[in-house]
């Protein structure tokens, strides 16, 4: 599992979750804001639609008027179709309403007996639908180019071909008979101004809007450049409809009904320019969104850099009491009351841990000062027992045993070396009395003052044993001279008797000295002269050397 510290986790999770909300929040109010700017342009297109239709109705049945007015003069009603103030009428007519490009009055048969400028007198327009639906009723038609005008009326400054809407009205004697038709022709330019004029005046609040006029199969009869495109005209006058990327809002020309003309005026704008505002809306949000995301993915990381600071401690601190590292450091004061707890609890079973250690290490110092103390005492039991067993213990120096040992040893050496080495037997004289006159415990004191006392007048290469009883022997390696073992004999002789002992006052000694001789074979021999030595020695009065 990939292992992230807790401020990664925390920024990551404040940043993503932030701009999750707030992108979601972007496109649910982009949606919003867009259905609303659907709605709201939709209206608007509607109530353009219906001002252009009912002004180009009011329009349409103003000229349809006119023409019926016109066809119901007295003069024509009397059947009177070259009445000269009949023509005097239409021009006025067509000289107050620039629309008009024509007007005039024909019989029955399609014959024109009068018309403005005198245009088509004369002629047949039997032919002509609007004088064969004016013979049937009033009539308003659609547009058509213009047919028998056309080289007789100027061309428009466009080069676009004259074209007009015609109205008609049949012309009925007293009795109600159809004797003629009065029609005009208008400039279908005249129509599409009004439309366009309605339009347009709503273009400051609805850019890019388009005005058309459609036919009563669908058909675009305006502008131009769609002319005879099908358009579907959807709900007409409900409300709006967007597809093909426009909004498009349809409304029908209220006409006359006795008018077969059945027209609608299409108000439609790109969805693009229409959505526009909402979609600047929603990049703003969703702008917003990203900057409010690093926003908070920042606030995030300093509020977690907050949390995790103590946390990060905690966690070194802890490895360093892992590692028996110094320098152990919790938080112990924190604004987060979990986090404040965390350090101290932490920092308390530290101490307590710790302080359990302490007293282990110190049971153990305390463990090993009573071994080494016990060690100690058995190396001093071991070197006393060994003492013991090499020593005498009334006197101190060596016994008899280690004694035996010295003098194998010296023996050897001699043997091996040749170099002569004495010994020396010295025995206290008349010692029997001292114990039976002052005691056992005086005769040990004496005992112990002549061990120091010989002792003290040797080398501490020589060696000085307690032979038994009152006698001690001693070993004198490697002599120089031979009569050294005298010298010496004689000079712990002088010592002892020299020596004042407590309680007795003066004890002596003799000495028998015997000389290592190749010829030996054991070192009983040694032992053997010195004994006889001795003997000559107290035999010849005691306190002497032999
Ligand atoms: P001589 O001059 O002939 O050597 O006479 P002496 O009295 O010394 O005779 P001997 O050597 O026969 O006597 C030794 C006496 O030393 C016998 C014994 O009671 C005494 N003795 C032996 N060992 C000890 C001891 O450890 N302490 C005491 N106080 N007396 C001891
Ligand atoms: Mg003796
Ligand atoms: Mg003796």
């Amino acid at each position: 599992m990939l292992k992230a510290s807790l401020r990664s986790h925390l920024t990551l999770w404040f940043a993503g979750l932030s701009l999750l909300t707030l992108l979601s929040v972007g496109f649910y109010v982009g949606h919003i804001a867009t259905e609303q700017m659907k709605q709201a342009s939709g209206n608007a297109l509607l109530n353009t639609a219906r001002s252009a239709a009912s002004l180009l109705g009011e329009k349409l049945r103003e000229r349809q008027l006119e023409v019926y007015l016109l066809s119901r003069a007295p003069h024509l009603e009397r059947g009177d179709l070259d009445n000269p103030s009949i023509l005097k009428s239409m021009q006025l007519r067509t000289q107050a309403r620039a629309e008009y490009a024509w007007m005039g009055v024909t019989d029955a048969e399609g014959k024109v007996h009068q018309a403005v400028n005198d245009l088509l007198v004369g002629q047949s327009v039997q032919q002509r639908p609007w004088f064969q639906a004016g013979m049937r009723g009033e009539y308003t038609g659609d547009p058509h180019e213009a047919v028998l005008l056309a080289k007789k009326l100027p061309a428009l400054p466009n080069g676009e071909p004259l074209r007009f809407i015609d109205f008609a009205a049949p012309i009925r004697n007293a009795d109600g008979q159809v004797i003629g038709v009065l029609g005009a022709h208008a400039h279908w330019s005249w129509v599409t101004r009004i439309v366009e004029s309605a339009a347009f005046s709503h273009k400051n609040s609805t850019p890019d809007i388009e005005a058309l006029i459609i036919d009563h199969d669908g058909k675009v009869l305006y502008p131009e450049a769609l002319m005879g495109q099908q358009l579907a005209t959807g709900a007409k006058g409900q409300g709006w409809t967007a597809g093909n990327g426009f909004l498009t809002s349809v409304v029908n020309v209220p006409t006359p009904s006795s008018t077969a003309l059945s027209w609608s005026i299409a108000v439609r704008q790109p969805l693009e320019t229409a959505l526009q505002p909402a979609r600047l809306l929603m990049y703003k949000l969703l702008i917003l969104g990203v900057v409010a995301a690093v926003l908070f993915g920042l606030v995030a990381y300093y509020l977690a850099l907050y949390l995790s600071r103590p946390i990060e401690q905690l966690a070194r601190s802890a490895r360093q009491v892992q590692n028996q590292q110094p320098g152990a450091q919790f938080p112990l004061q924190h604004p987060v009351l979990e986090i404040a707890q965390l350090g101290q609890s932490i920092d308390a079973m530290t101490q307590s841990l710790l302080g359990k250690e302490r007293e282990l290490q110190e049971a153990n110092a305390s463990l090993e000062a009573t071994v080494a103390q016990r060690t100690a005492a058995l190396t001093q039991a071991n070197a006393e027992l060994l003492s013991l067993a090499t020593h005498d213990s009334l006197t101190g120096v060596y016994n008899r045993r280690r004694f035996d040992e010295k003098l194998t040893e010296y023996t050897l050496l001699f043997r091996r070396t040749g170099r002569p080495f004495a010994l020396l037997l010295i025995d206290a004289d008349h010692f029997k009395r001292i114990n039976d006159g002052h005691g056992h415990a005086v005769g040990d004191d004496v005992l112990q003052q002549l061990a120091q006392l010989i002792q003290s007048s040797l080398r501490t290469t020589d060696f000085v044993a307690r032979y038994g009883g009152e006698e001690f022997a001693v070993l004198l390696p490697e002599i120089a001279k031979p009569d050294t073992p005298e010298v010496v004999a004689e000079k712990i002789r002088v010592a002892v008797a020299e020596a004042h002992f407590p309680v007795i006052g003066q004890v002596t000694v003799s000495i028998g000295v015997g000389l290592a001789d190749p010829a030996d074979n054991s070192h009983n021999a040694l032992i053997k002269r010195a004994d006889q030595q001795l003997y000559q020695a107290k035999a010849a009065g005691r306190n002497q050397v032999a």
